[in-house]
């Protein structure tokens, strides 16, 4: 393939930043990768990326991306312990989204497989398969503090870098730089001492809290291999229980809305009585947490829109949560990144002429999607504050109808999943035979569908 440039750095080596290096290595002679954390040589929680101690789920389409950018990875993950779902059996899932149960038995009639790893098992192995290319430098230990430029600030020419146990600095040249360094991304700093603005933001306040805690569950104590009951209009809660590699468990419970998070595992339990059903909260009360519990807090969705700059210098991408980083109940972030990853490969394979004005309206395609989701599901909650156009509220009306036709309809069910998972667009779900099956479950719907044996509050 034709190279563009002698040196792409990529700032972050979190999923973005992994990603997109995997596909600059394509295009530019090397690559470097710069963190603050060092590459784990075994699955592990690192400081730069906190998140990773709470519940991730990889959604389909990230999936399909993982397994194009890495051909064999998926395979890999299972012989090393990951469990899969692939016979859309729903008797092995328990999901409530929008106050809805999905159907708990029968089967999807058009299933994905999906693949449940924990975060730190799910980066080791793509830093594994990144790291072996021959063209990819990982520098771990390192901080960007800044970018360099041209003297007419028209280009990026690399990035300023110090040794976290050193203050002197160093200056990387590149021909392009991709900036993948999470929500606490210097980038709008960085435009604005070369003289371009910062980008528009569009904001919603969550105010959400996670907390988790790893479970040891004696095999065969549980019939699902994941449980998500997602926040509903009345009770802003989450609460999920993912089987993970080798049979370890982890709980992940969130509060929205400024509401207190749980302190501990006694915590954890008092909110999943809440939602969750007898069966499963007996395996609760019985497991033995293993660990202390993590923490984590979101303000708000957040996105940047470098998509509508009018002007920006050349060589200088964004990715990743640097652009957008959304509600993380809905499981979106990852798969995103991945979504972005193979955009830019596929402007890199038009050259480098406008390469960040082309990116960014590519990549805000697909987070225009996810950001509506997250951003539609969080104001059907009356807990959160923010303003329901006409739009919005038709849209979360017939949102509503899907769900519950996916209360019954298998068919309906896997055509959900697909657009959740982002293999599919939501324009699917207005397809006749779809709205056909959705009218029908909403016109048969019994008045008053009983709440799946919860257990008591308290
Ligand atoms: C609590 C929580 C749960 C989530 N659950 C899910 C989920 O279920 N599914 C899903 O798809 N997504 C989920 N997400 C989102 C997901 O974690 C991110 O979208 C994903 O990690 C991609 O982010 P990123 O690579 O852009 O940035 P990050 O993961 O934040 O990584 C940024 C990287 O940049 C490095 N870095 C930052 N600043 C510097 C600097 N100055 N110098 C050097 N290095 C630097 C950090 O060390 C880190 O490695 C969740 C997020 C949160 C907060």
């Amino acid at each position: 393939m034709a190279l563009l440039g002698e040196r792409a750095v990529v700032l972050g080596a979190s999923m973005a930043g992994m990603l997109a290096a995997r596909v600059a290595a394509e295009r530019y002679r090397t690559v470097t990768v710069v963190d603050r954390d060092m590459p784990p040589e075994q699955p592990m929680n690192r400081r730069g990326v906190p998140q990773a101690y709470h519940g991730h789920v990889l959604q389909a389409g990230g999936v399909a991306v993982l397994d194009e950018l890495f051909p064999g990875i998926l395979d890999e993950m299972v012989a090393n312990g990951a469990p899969t779902w692939g016979d859309g059996d729903l008797s092995r899932v328990i999901i409530e989204y929008g106050g809805h149960r999905f159907l708990p038995s029968g089967f999807l009639s058009d299933p994905v497989t999906a693949y449940v790893p924990s975060r730190p098992f799910l980066d080791w192995h793509v830093m594994k398969r990144l790291s072996a290319l021959p063209n990819v430098t990982v520098l771990g230990g390192y901080d960007v503090v800044d970018v360099t430029s041209s003297t007419d600030c028209r280009r990026v020419t690399g990035v300023v870098v110090a040794r976290r146990d050193d203050t002197e600095a160093a200056v990387l040249g590149a021909d392009l730089v991709i900036d993948a360094s999470g929500r606490g991304s210097r980038a709008p700093i960085f435009l604005e001492d070369l003289g371009y603005d910062r980008p528009r933001e569009d904001e919603l306040v969550i105010n959400l809290a996670y907390t988790s805690q790893w479970l040891r569950i004696p095999p065969g104590a549980i019939r699902q291999h994941m449980v998500a009951l997602f926040p509903k209009p009345g009770d802003a809660t989450t609460v999920a229980l993912l089987n993970h590699e080798n049979d370890t468990w982890l709980m992940t419970v969130g509060v929205m809305a400024g509401e207190e998070p749980a302190r501990d595992y006694a915590d954890m339990l008092v909110l999943a009585r809440r939602r969750a059903p007898r069966h499963i909260l007996d395996v609760l009360e019985a497991a033995e947490p293993v660990g202390k519990v993590a923490h984590y807090r979101t303000p708000s969705s957040r996105w940047r829109r470098y998509d509508e700059m009018l002007r920006r210098p050349d060589g200088f991408i964004v990715a990743g949560d640097a652009v957008c980083s959304f509600n993380p109940i809905y499981g979106q972030g990852m798969s995103v990144a991945a979504l972005e990853a193979l955009a830019l490969r596929h402007c890199l394979r038009k050259g480098d002429t406008d390469l960040p004005q082309r990116f960014f309206r590519a990549a805000a395609k697909t987070v225009r999607v996810a950001w509506r989701n997250a951003v539609s599901a969080d104001l059907s909650l009356p807990e959160i504050a923010g303003e329901r156009s006409l739009g919005l509220r038709i849209n979360n009306t017939f949102a509503d109808m899907v769900l519950t036709a996916v209360e019954s309809d298998p068919v309906v069910t896997s055509q959900f999943f697909r657009v959740l998972g982002m293999l599919d667009s939501p324009a699917r779900l207005m397809r006749p035979s779809i709205l056909a099956r959705v009218a029908r479950a909403n016109l048969t719907r019994p008045q008053s569908i009983p709440a799946p044996e919860p257990a008591l509050a308290g």
